[in-house]
């Protein structure tokens, strides 16, 4: 039989929220957020290998659902084969799908780097264009990627690159309540200066890989800890598992 004096269940952890905060308040720390991204990061930059924004624009399109590992694995053979947008417009769908194929939706993404290629030969004399708007128009090609391209290759500032890592990591850090990739660059775009656009993402990248990892954080070794209310989290030391209060606890004989 049971014990009626059972122990009592460990109190929930709270969950934390975002702060109230005035949108002045909120560029300044987003300011202050980059000061540091730019500290600790200060080398990133697009971890897709690329010698060209051709091969860029055809790496960024395979990346989508997909590592940058990976895609840096098929690229050597994709550029190989076809090194100019002249070669890949004219390259067979079945040839394009057999390199891509690990990359995952290989059928779609062949067929948008051939409509990309055949678009920069017919309508842009074989050449990547330098405006987002242009870029837009070629297949496969959405606002992330020319902001990709843009920013990495030509340094024009179009917009954020908005991918996985910074939907999670601004939303932790309260710079954006929205999950929807337009959203946050909107809001992004108006907490930081033109000039932090190209690099901002970059390093946000670059966290989210070695410290902001999705589902296990490293908090208490981040350096944007006293710049970020970490939204959705359970409270820092409450869990037990983590946090400098836990740290001071178990520490504690
Ligand atoms: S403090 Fe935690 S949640 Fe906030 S950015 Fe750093 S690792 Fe991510």
């Amino acid at each position: 039989m049971r014990s009626e004096m059972s122990t009592s269940p460990s109190p929930k952890p709270r969950i934390c929220k975002a702060p109230r905060e005035s949108q002045a308040a909120r560029a300044t720390r987003t300011l202050n957020v980059a000061g540091v991204l730019a500290d600790t990061y200060a080398n990133a930059t697009c971890a897709l290998r690329h010698n060209s924004a051709f091969q860029l624009l055809a790496a960024t399109i395979l990346s989508a659902q997909c590592t940058d590992e990976r895609v840096n694995m098929v690229t050597p053979e994709l550029f190989r084969e076809y090194p100019t947008p002249q070669a890949l417009a004219e390259a067979r769908q079945e040839d394009v799908e057999r390199i891509v194929q690990s990359t995952g939706f290989f059928r779609a993404k062949a067929n948008s780097l051939r409509g990309m290629a055949q678009g920069l030969v017919e309508r842009f004399d074989g050449k990547v264009p330098r405006s987002l708007e242009d870029l837009v128009t070629l297949p496969g090609v959405g606002r992330k990627t020319a902001n990709v391209v843009l920013g990495t290759v030509y340094g024009i500032a179009s917009g954020v690159v908005v991918d996985t890592h910074v939907t999670r990591i601004t939303n932790l850090l309260a710079l954006t309540t929205h999950r929807d990739a337009v959203k946050i660059e909107l809001d992004l775009m108006k907490l930081l200066p033109e000039t932090e656009w190209v690099d901002f993402s970059h390093r946000l990248i670059h966290h989210g890989r070695k410290i902001c990892i999705a589902r296990r954080p490293k908090c208490t070794e981040c350096p944007l800890l006293p710049l970020c209310p970490r939204v959705g989290l359970p409270e820092l030391g409450v869990t037990g598992s983590d946090g400098p209060a836990a740290a001071k606890k178990t520490s504690k004989k």
